[in-house]
């Protein structure tokens, strides 16, 4: 299945020039794990950065430059920054994992590795260890939806991406299913609700804390923390 929602140019541009943060890169590299239009996409970003590159007056190079160069292409080889596509149809065999590979590294396992800890009835979250974040203000977390649930309503006092790794939710927005990707602001006060049926389980970045804003939510905000 191909995602219907996609990160915009300027995600996919930052993360062929390499400029993305470290949580942000994250979110969008698992995107590209589950979608082949937008791994095409960055594909021609880089091209269109090393034709860039190609017409600037070359500079003398250190002796070392080109081994570090190569040591540096094994190991994107290897790790793979730009994933294999290991997309799961839905209904695919329990044995394809549900966390595309940049996300399993992080996470350590696939999702029943996952220490969740209860937020609200319903509503479980994981932080996910994420090195270098300026400051940690910028956090991504797994977050899993029982099925029907709605998560409270809320508004973003940053960015919020969501990117949905199993089942689906619904928001004024539109409709997310596996591999898409919802991007909200400071002007959305949103409320998803899980599809009937399955756990949704997404993976979300925020760089700053969610504020609720139901009547009785906000009550609970000096003590309720996404
Ligand atoms: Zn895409």
């Amino acid at each position: 299945m191909i995602p219907a929602h996609h990160p915009d140019d300027a995600l996919l541009a930052g993360y062929a020039a390499g400029t993305l943060d470290e949580v942000t890169g994250l979110v969008v590299a698992t995107h590209l794990a589950l979608c082949p239009a937008c791994r095409n996409a960055v594909a021609l970003f880089e091209a269109v950065g090393g034709a860039l590159l190609d017409d600037v007056e070359p500079a003398p190079m250190a002796p070392d430059a080109l081994p570090a160069v190569m040591a540096r292409l094994d190991r994107e080889d290897a790790g793979g920054r730009l994933p294999a596509a290991d997309a799961r149809p839905d209904g695919a065999p329990e044995s394809v994992p549900a966390l595309p590979r940049p996300l399993r590294d992080y996470v350590g396992g696939d999702l029943d590795a996952v220490r969740w800890k209860r937020l609200i009835r319903g509503v479980d979250l994981y932080d996910i260890p994420v090195g270098s974040t300026g400051g940690g203000r910028i956090k991504a977390r797994l977050m899993r939806i029982k099925g029907g649930v709605a998560v409270p309503q809320h508004t973003h006092e940053g960015i919020e991406l969501t990117l949905v790794l199993a089942g689906g939710f619904s928001d004024a927005s539109g409709h997310y299913r596996r591999g898409d990707l919802a991007c909200s602001d400071a002007e959305v006060d949103h409320r998803p609700v899980a599809d009937e049926g399955a756990d949704c389980v997404c993976v979300t970045l925020t760089d700053a804390p969610l504020r609720l804003t139901g009547p009785l939510m906000r009550l609970l905000n000096p003590f309720v923390r996404f």
